[in-house]
């Protein structure tokens, strides 16, 4: 069967006739943010909210306020013909396609800001980037209004630092978190994957090697801060050109653990030329 693409809604009023029409027939409607260049990660995503909503809106806004001056929002990789065709064939039934002008009207003045979740690993290393996700999600989440929306484990601080906004700023839409999806060797599929050269994309699948081999480590009962350490140095040695952290951390306030008597997970950052991954996965 060939699925048609989905309608395209470009400005915040088309979006918002459409949200109500499906509202008022009593539809669940379901949300998944994005910034394009889709892969299976995004996907699964589309479908976590197809099985439990009656209708699914996906967005495709590479958003400006979290890239810093010297990352790569222009040559973020834009697929809109390739992204549509991809969310049809998950059953999404529309697409919400914002310009930078849509969303950041002149004399847009408002920045969403949370703090601790935000503070540490990924709030160390790109002190803008929170502020940026936070206030786009947030303007998303109440443009949108949806019943329910899926981010996936993926950004896991990025999951935890929405669950807080949508939370404290009573936004009525419940957050649900979806398992990372990966290439067969274990990289998190990412839309920044695509950067890498031949080279660099074997590199790659290390990373999740070398968590799993620190996970087993932690669950034989090594001390957490040599693990830390040793992976750092291990990730280094592989042939990433620049680890930015190795940390195991609580599950919900990413605060250093002492033990594993609670649930925590190790997250990592690491760079590959010009190409940052990040990863994480739940000891
Ligand atoms: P992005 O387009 O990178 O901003 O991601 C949009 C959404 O897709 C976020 O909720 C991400 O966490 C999620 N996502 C990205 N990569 C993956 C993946 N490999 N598995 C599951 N979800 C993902």
């Amino acid at each position: 069967m060939v699925q048609s693409a989905p309608p395209l809604f470009r400005t915040l009023s088309e979006l918002r006739a459409q949200i109500a029409a499906w509202r008022g027939a009593g539809l669940r409607v379901g949300f998944v943010p994005t910034m394009g260049a889709l892969h299976e990660g995004h996907l699964s995503l589309v479908r976590a909210a197809k099985a439990q909503c009656d209708r699914v809106l996906a967005s495709v806004f590479v958003n400006p306020k979290q890239f810093s001056p010297t990352e790569d929002f222009s040559r973020y990789p834009r697929d809109e013909a390739g992204d549509s065709l991809k969310l049809a064939s998950a059953g999404c039934d529309g697409v919400y396609v914002p310009d930078v002008a849509e969303m950041y009207p002149q004399g847009f003045s408002t920045q969403v800001i949370v703090s601790g979740v935000s503070m540490p690993l990924e709030g160390e290393m790109r002190p803008h980037f929170f502020g940026g996700v936070a206030t786009v999600v947030a303007k998303l989440l109440i443009q949108a209004n949806a019943h329910a929306a899926f981010f996936g484990e993926k950004d896991y601080q990025q999951l935890l630092v929405i669950k807080r906004l949508a939370r404290d700023l009573n936004i009525d839409t419940e957050i649900i978190g979806c398992p990372t999806v990966r290439e067969a060797d274990g990289l998190a599929m990412s839309s920044r994957n695509a950067y890498l050269d031949a080279g660099e994309r074997q590199i790659a699948a290390q990373l999740n090697i070398l968590l799993r081999q620190a996970i087993a480590r932690l669950r034989d009962g090594d001390d957490i801060v040599a693990v830390e350490n040793e992976t750092f140095a291990k990730v280094k040695e592989t042939g990433f050109t620049c680890v930015d952290y190795i940390a195991v951390r609580d599950a919900e306030s990413l605060q250093p653990v002492q033990s594993l008597n609670q649930p925590a997970r190790i997250f990592a950052a690491a760079w590959l030329g010009q190409t940052r991954l990040i990863d994480n996965i739940e000891i």
